[in-house]
């Protein structure tokens, strides 16, 4: 297992990080609560030493059962614990952003208690609040920071220019944005601004909500309120062209490495930027045992152009992760 450390400052991770949300449940068409402790359980295993999680994720659930498994399995010292800030839902589970200082002091009080910790290795803000002053939001990260609540800051889903508003005031150690083979948009000006600052990235939805798992075929039907049904990726005539680069990626890693197009994915992730971090949603310790293709071999240049040009050829119909973005509060 290759590692990094996220802020200079001692808190180690694993360079693939397990993602929780599926775990959480909403939006993911229900959680298994027994079977989401064992796949917590199991990440350390094969050297997982990174968790994400998020208040959102289940309404509490998601970090509920982190919690539990953490508690259970006796892994706080083994683990460093992501977590993340600055969104509120109401009873009828209406999500929206909110990214002032009285939210994010509570949310991590909240946050403390349901992973049941005294300390939170890496809060982010979720994603930005249009209707905040970025001093206001920075700062209480950095309150938070001092009073040795959370021990590294990150902010997710923020543009360079809000980067460089939310440093003026508080350090930023991880950025976190979607990134894989298919969902691109931060080569243009995320991954820059990292590159420069010297920031480590959390790259979410690194099997593209599975589509990159090699596993995914269109006569897949996804339960109750599972996000794909909605993901415009998921949808035909557009599923298809996905469909086919992934066919051809995994004859490509075959070929090319003895490996299929899941360990392909996650390393690609990888060998872009070598401050990044993969998290891997999985919500069964099977879909984790992959992990232990990933490591001992690269994709060179000439290898990550051919990828892109298979990508390229069969995705005549690009389209982004946007659809997942909450709203602003109506203020
Ligand atoms: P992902 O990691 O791209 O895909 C996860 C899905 O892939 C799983 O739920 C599973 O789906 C499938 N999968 C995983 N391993 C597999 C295997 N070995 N074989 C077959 N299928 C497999 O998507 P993600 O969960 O959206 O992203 C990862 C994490 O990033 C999240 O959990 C969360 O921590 C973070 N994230 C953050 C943000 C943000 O705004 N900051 C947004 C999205 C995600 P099935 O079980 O249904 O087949």
């Amino acid at each position: 297992m290759e590692t990094l450390d996220l802020n200079g400052n001692g808190v180690v991770a694993s360079r693939i990080g397990l993602g929780t949300w599926a775990i959480g449940g909403w939006m993911w068409g229900g959680t298994d609560e027994a079977e989401s402790i064992r796949t917590i359980q199991s990440a350390p295993d094969h050297g997982i030493t990174l968790i994400d999680t998020a208040p959102v994720y289940g309404f509490g659930r998601s970090e509920e059962i982190v919690g539990k498994a953490v508690k259970q399995g006796g892994l706080r010292d083994k683990v460093a614990l992501a977590t993340k800030c600055a969104l509120e839902w109401d009873a009828k589970e209406r999500v929206a952003r909110n990214a002032t200082k009285n939210r994010i002091l509570k949310e991590a009080d909240d946050s403390l208690r349901r992973l049941g910790t005294d300390y939170i290795d890496l809060l982010q803000i979720h994603w930005p609040d249009p209707n905040v002053d970025m001093y206001e939001t920075a700062s209480a990260m950095a309150t938070l920071r001092e009073q040795g609540k959370i021990r590294a800051v990150g902010v997710s889903n923020f543009t360079p220019a809000q980067l460089d508003a939310f440093s003026e005031v508080a350090t930023i150690d991880v950025v976190q944005n979607p990134y894989n083979l298919f969902e691109r948009q931060i080569d243009e000006d995320v991954l820059p601004w990292a590159q420069a600052h010297d920031t480590r990235l959390l790259a979410y939805g690194a099997l593209c909500r599975g589509l990159l798992s090699g596993r995914m075929h269109a006569g897949r039907e996804f339960p109750g309120d599972d996000l794909r049904n909605n993901d415009p990726k998921f949808q035909q005539p557009r599923f298809d062209q996905y469909l086919a680069a992934v066919n051809e990626l995994e004859q490509f890693a075959q070929d090319n490495y003895g490996k299929h197009v899941l360990d392909l994915a996650i390393r690609w992730v990888l060998d872009q930027y070598p401050h990044s971090v993969a998290l891997w949603g999985a919500r069964t310790p099977e879909q984790l045992e992959a992990v232990d293709n990933v490591w001992g071999w690269h994709l060179d240049e000439a290898a990550r152009n051919q990828i892109k040009e298979i990508v390229d050829r069969h995705v005549v119909d690009p389209v982004g992760p946007e659809f997942m973005a909450p709203p602003a509060r109506d203020v």
